[in-house]
């Protein structure tokens, strides 16, 4: 996910220009729209915008940063291209996913909606360099005590972050295990207004949540509500969860409780990400976890 951009392509000036440059243009009133940038001269369709436009103070440096949300680089991209290219002879190994250039292979285990390791570890042998890269050894498919958990969400997180950027148009490949190519997108589900949700089914769910935390005083938990009701067996219902904050001790729980608590200050709607599946207890629609165990398959997008 890129946040920022050092450099964007003036559709005022039909020239690329460092946010610096673009910045002092813009107080001498040469440039005139803040948001008057894209990606680059053969991406138009990914607008840019530049910060403290036509300010001479301001605290943080001006800095060109996406004009939307949901905008894909163009099939053309140059950007795309120079990080496909920049990718290529690096690796990067984490618990459910080995990535070697702009290959990715998933290893999530959809069916048991458990984050399991491999029985053999993943590898995977480019043609070019022969290198292999392998997964940290496991003790097949056991049940995983905490930690792993946490390393597996955590790493979970991360693979999130790869199918946005693919969503945004980096060019990736995924692969499942068997080196089959997968389109990364079945394994997501957004919840959005009246999604129809399939009860046991396993899956990346995400979307827009409200927080609040009740009974601050005796035994506190946190009430999270997705903000648009799913249809379930032709029942509107809005899935809800609730995290028993006193249960919530082990590894790795303690940041994402301060983390909900800021998000419970703020007020704002956030995205949350669940893996797992939902079971429908007439009139409610829950997550199929305990509630031990439940915080751990919850992340949110760094
Ligand atoms: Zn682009």
């Amino acid at each position: 996910m890129s946040v920022t951009y050092p450099n964007a392509f003036s559709t005022e000036l039909r020239e690329e220009l460092s946010s610096e440059r673009a910045h002092s243009l813009s107080v001498k009133k040469i440039l005139s729209d803040s948001k008057s940038f894209q990606c680059s001269e053969d991406c138009s369709t990914f607008k840019l915008t530049l910060t403290n436009f036509g300010k001479k103070d301001y605290i943080y440096s001006p800095y060109f940063r996406p004009g939307g949300l949901n905008q894909s680089h163009s099939p053309n991209c140059s950007l795309m291209k120079k990080n496909y290219e920049n990718r290529i002879g690096t690796q990067e190994t984490s618990y459910i996913f080995s990535r070697i250039d702009s290959n990715i292979i998933v290893d999530l285990n959809l069916l048991k909606g458990l984050l399991t390791p491999s029985e053999n570890p993943t590898k995977m042998t480019p043609t070019s360099t022969n290198v292999t890269i392998g997964y940290t050894s496991h003790n097949g498919e056991k049940e995983l005590g905490s930690k792993h958990t946490y390393q597996h969400i955590k790493s979970l997180a991360k693979l999130v972050r790869l199918y946005f950027d693919s969503k945004e148009g980096e060019l990736y490949r995924f692969f499942d295990r068997n080196r089959n190519e997968i389109i990364l997108s079945d394994y997501f589900e957004e919840l959005y207004l009246e999604k129809e949700v399939v009860e046991h089914k396993n899956k990346i769910y995400y979307g827009m949540v409200n927080i609040f935390k009740k009974n601050p005083e005796n035994d506190p938990y946190f009430h999270i509500r997705f903000c648009s009701p799913c249809k379930i067996y032709d029942n509107i219902v809005t899935p809800t969860v609730n995290i028993n904050i006193r249960l919530a001790t082990h590894r790795g729980v303690k940041k994402k409780i301060q983390q909900l608590d800021r998000l419970c200050e703020t007020k704002e709607e956030f995205t949350l990400f669940y893996f797992g599946s939902f079971k429908y207890n007439d009139p409610y629609l829950n997550f199929d976890k305990s509630h031990q165990e439940i915080i751990d398959y919850l992340f949110f997008r760094d």
